[in-house]
């Protein structure tokens, strides 16, 4: 919670607060919530459910959610689309040769990917960490048993950007590797010189298309052009770059060696499935290094339903146009916008990130002293109700991955939503930000 929530918090007491629940409810009709529940239970009920499997959420008690984020990790990011979930069924019924689906489902993604070579991983994490246990083993020649305990004193650097390390800088350390953190062009040819880079890790989201953020030195190309000066191989992490489809080659054709995507997320692959795109010399050491072998990647397993889920995604994602991946996004951002027509100090906006998430997302602001309530009270009664709604976590933050969101911002992503729930969630705000006090 930011210090400026926090505050607000403050003038709406938790007494005054509940009372507003309870008269919300009142408002809405003593039989209507529990009406409107059993009604999305049936119109929200899981659109993959068949007729003859047992629902095991609710055999479970594990509420299912309405995902107006995103493709979150934590909320189990993208459903799959009927096609892929298909071939995923039939994939399901045959055992086959490990190795040889491995394989043939490379060739065939790198074929329709414009590369190489490709690896099915399991997930944009673990195409991190193949790739740094193929670049470990392209520098040093070394056989994939001796990673993590034997790569001291041999070349085990990675060389990042400060303003480049994230959370899946672990993903390299598993593999024994060290980060070299450079700021200016300066230290990057130091680095790069000193001989014991084996790799480069570029994270794509942290630029602007131009290659260079406010807070990096170094874009994309000069990127690309010193490291390669040194014969070092540069992987470029886009796990959540698509849309646009065209990036699928974009960063491939450009001349990095290796390209992360996530496969769970724009690309509505199985959640534990992503991509390692690349120069071929590289992903079969990634293959090498991969499940079923005794590599770093034995407990990374990619199952034959994701493999082949993994192929249908990226047939799924190249039947569409730049123009139909875009869906219907804008129209739901459009209805839910509309929804809020008319209620004091509101104002809403369309965003579109420019790397990461390039989708349309509505921005709803408010004013907390003219509607009586708080971000963080409309997102805790949005979480509690049945259906339970997640708006996207950068609701009530500071300005974050292209989203200009504040204390005071709701932010809704509408491109994980089924069919009428850009309706529903429209419907719930605008209870919430018209309450009568
Ligand atoms: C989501 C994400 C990952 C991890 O992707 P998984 O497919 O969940 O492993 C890595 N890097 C970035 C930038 C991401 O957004």
């Amino acid at each position: 919670m930011s210090v400026s929530t926090e505050s607000q918090a403050g003038f709406l007491s938790r007494r005054r607060f509940f009372s507003w629940v309870s008269s919300l409810a009142a408002a809405l009709g003593a039989g209507s919530l529990a009406s409107s529940v059993a009604s999305s239970a049936e119109t929200f009920a899981s659109p993959t459910a068949s007729s003859d499997g047992e629902d095991y959420y609710a055999k479970l008690g594990v509420p299912t959610i309405i995902n107006a984020a995103g493709t979150y990790t934590t909320l189990t990011a993208a459903c799959m689309p009927p096609e892929v979930l298909a071939a995923v069924q039939k994939a399901a019924l045959h055992p086959v040769r490990l190795h040889e689906l491995q394989q043939k489902a490379g060739e065939y993604i790198a074929r329709r990917l414009k590369c190489e070579g490709a690896v099915v991983t399991s997930g944009a994490s673990g195409a991190i960490s193949l790739a740094t246990a193929a670049c470990l083993q392209y520098a040093n020649n070394i056989s994939i048993l001796e990673m993590p305990q034997a790569i001291e004193g041999i070349k085990n650097q990675v060389i990042v950007q400060r303003a480049h390390r994230y959370e899946y800088d672990r993903a390299m350390y598993l593999c024994g590797a060290r980060v070299t953190e450079v700021v200016t062009l300066d230290d990057y040819k130091r680095a790069c010189g000193a001989g014991r880079a084996v790799m480069t890790n570029f994270f794509n989201a942290a630029e602007d298309e131009d290659g260079i953020a406010a807070s990096a030195q170094i874009g994309r190309e000069e990127w690309l052009r010193v490291a390669h000066e040194y014969k070092i191989p540069c992987h470029l992490d886009a796990a959540a770059d698509m849309p646009p489809i065209s990036n699928l080659w974009k960063y491939t054709g450009m001349g990095f060696d290796l390209v992360a995507f996530s496969g769970g997320k724009g690309m509505r692959g199985p959640q534990n499935a992503g991509l390692l795109l690349g120069r071929k010399s590289l992903t079969d050491l990634a293959h090498e290094n991969n499940n079923p072998g005794d590599g770093i990647g034995r407990g990374m397993k990619v199952a034959k339903e994701q493999i082949v889920g993994m192929v249908a995604a990226v047939d799924w994602v190249l039947s569409h146009t730049e123009e139909s991946m875009q869906g219907d996004y804008q129209k739901r951002v459009d209805l839910i916008a509309a929804a809020m027509k008319g209620i004091p100090s509101v104002r809403t906006e369309t965003v579109v990130p420019k790397i990461a998430n390039h989708v349309p997302h509505l921005l709803i602001r408010f004013d907390p002293k003219v509607i009586g309530v708080t971000t963080d009270q409309i997102v805790e009664v949005l979480r509690n109700e049945k259906p339970s709604i997640e708006l996207n976590p950068n609701t009530g933050q500071k300005p974050n991955q292209g989203i200009p969101a504040d204390g005071n911002t709701l932010v809704v992503g509408v491109w994980m939503l089924q069919p009428g729930e850009d309706v529903l969630v429209g419907q719930r705000i605008r209870a919430l930000l018209t309450r009568k006090a």
